[in-house]
């Protein structure tokens, strides 16, 4: 059992009200566009395409939202993974700019679709990078500065130590990058709302339908156990699940897993003296924690991940400890739901989105970050189909490495790279 089957149950599947599972694809269906994966890029991939008035089919091989998505920390956050400085070395100073375009964008639309859609994800905005170290404080306040002086990027303030600690009951952080534009949601609502909304649109969806087999072509078909999807264009959106599907994609990215714990409900009062403003936190560490209220007064606690791919036994008490380092004064309460999901992350930490041929295009690679990015990738998809592809193009001038040592030997390799940086959080 992967750590994917074993966490289906979580603090977002008791807390989203019940849905029926939609039917598997049975038979032979032809569509203009078959999207694989019902994650948040490509239920966005799905909506934006039907809205455009394609004939659409989306195929889920559990259920929507069983990947990431729905297991999210779900702060929605600009900027990506591997740093905007990091961007503009891989692509070049002027695409650096359009992409950084993109995920402020990826921001708007969140709220955009949210609002037009009328999805109930309790989206919330408010986001705080924390520093743990003066070298963090430091490049947190430059960072803050080029956002604005760069990027035109003026929602984002630099905080001291005393006024983070007038919003956060800790004192582990001498000071934050607090950006009003940045929020978080409950995921599995978002992703669930993305999906009805897309079906509204036009699209069909099928879950418990894994596509086993892709033959490439003008047309594609795409094998699934009862049937097959005759399709002139394939989007790729099965991110660390894809596995063996299509072993080029593969070799780029790595899964990695990320844990979280959600306390007992804490009730109103206890749960705003940790966190005022109902904000989002997270630190800039590269095993970093990141955390954030429930709805219901819950402390939703994530960090600690997984370089050796296994589910480590102790995960829950693993990132309770990571919890009480920063919030010692909760070492009374009870920890009501543990789980852990896998971030796809490429060697570079740059997002991994391009085509396979002229019609199957793929997005993986958000390494962590994809809660914002997801969503306007699905638009970029669909504009590069629609034939509007200048934005999308931009994101294949990133140069993409294999993961070392082959399948075999490249995860004991990541193991070391990953101690070096957990080595360099803790100086
Ligand atoms: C615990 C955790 C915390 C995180 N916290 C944050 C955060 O706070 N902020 C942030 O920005 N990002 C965060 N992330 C990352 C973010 O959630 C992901 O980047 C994003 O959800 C990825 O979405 P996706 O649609 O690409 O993939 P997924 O949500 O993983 O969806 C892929 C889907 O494809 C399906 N699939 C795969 N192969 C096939 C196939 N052959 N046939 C049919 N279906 C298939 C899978 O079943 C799955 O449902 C976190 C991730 C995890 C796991």
């Amino acid at each position: 059992m992967t750590l994917g089957e074993k966490n289906i149950h979580n603090y977002y599947t008791e807390s989203a009200p019940a849905v029926p599972r939609r039917a598997a694809l049975q038979g032979e269906q032809s569509f203009d566009v078959a999207v694989v994966g019902g994650g948040i890029a490509g239920c966005s991939t799905a909506l934006h395409l039907a809205e455009r008035g394609y004939k659409v089919a989306l195929l889920e091989s559990r259920c929507i939202g069983f990947g990431a998505s729905g297991r999210s920390g779900a702060q929605l956050i600009f900027g990506y993974a591997c740093g905007q400085h990091r961007i503009e070395k891989l692509a070049g100073r002027d695409a650096g700019r359009v992409l950084w375009q993109v995920t402020a964008d990826g921001l708007d639309l969140v709220r955009e679709v949210v609002n037009r859609h009328g999805i109930d994800c309790e989206l919330s905005w408010g986001q705080l990078h924390v520093a743990v170290k003066e070298r963090q404080r430091r490049d947190l306040e430059e960072e803050c500065e080029s956002l604005a002086r760069d990027y035109g990027y003026r929602s984002v303030r630099f905080l001291e130590r005393p006024e983070v600690e007038s919003l956060l009951a800790t004192k582990r952080y001498c000071a934050a990058l607090h950006d009003a534009n940045s929020g978080h949601c409950h995921p599995l609502k978002y992703v669930r709302g993305l999906a009805g909304a897309a079906e509204r649109s036009g699209a069909t969806l099928f879950e418990s339908t894994p596509v086993t087999r892709i033959e490439r072509g003008p047309v594609a078909t795409l094998h699934t156990p009862q049937g097959r999807v005759r399709a002139k264009f394939v989007a790729l959106a099965g991110n660390t699940y894809l596995e063996g599907l299509v072993r080029e994609l593969q070799r780029k990215i790595m899964a990695v897993g990320t844990y979280i714990v959600a306390t007992e409900p804490l009730g109103r009062e206890r749960a705003e003296s940790l966190i005022r403003d109902n904000l989002a936190v997270a630190d800039v560490n590269f095993v970093l924690d990141y955390f954030r209220l429930s709805r219901d007064h819950r402390l939703l606690f994530g960090g600690r991940v997984s370089y050796s791919g296994l589910d480590p036994l102790g995960t829950e008490r693993a990132t309770r400890a990571r919890m009480l380092k920063v919030f010692p004064q909760l070492a009374d309460v009870r920890i009501d739901y543990a789980w852990g999901g896998y971030v796809d992350i490429t060697v570079n930490r740059a997002p991994h989105f391009g085509r396979l041929g002229s019609n199957v295009y793929f997005l993986q690679g958000f390494s962590g970050h994809g809660m914002a990015l997801t969503g306007v990738a699905g638009k970029l998809v669909a504009d590069a189909i629609a034939g509007q592809a200048e934005r999308f193009d931009l994101f294949e001038r990133i140069p993409h490495m294999d993961f070392p040592g082959g399948m075999a030997l490249r995860r004991p390799a990541l193991v070391l790279g990953m101690l070096w940086y957990r080595m360099r959080d803790l100086l």
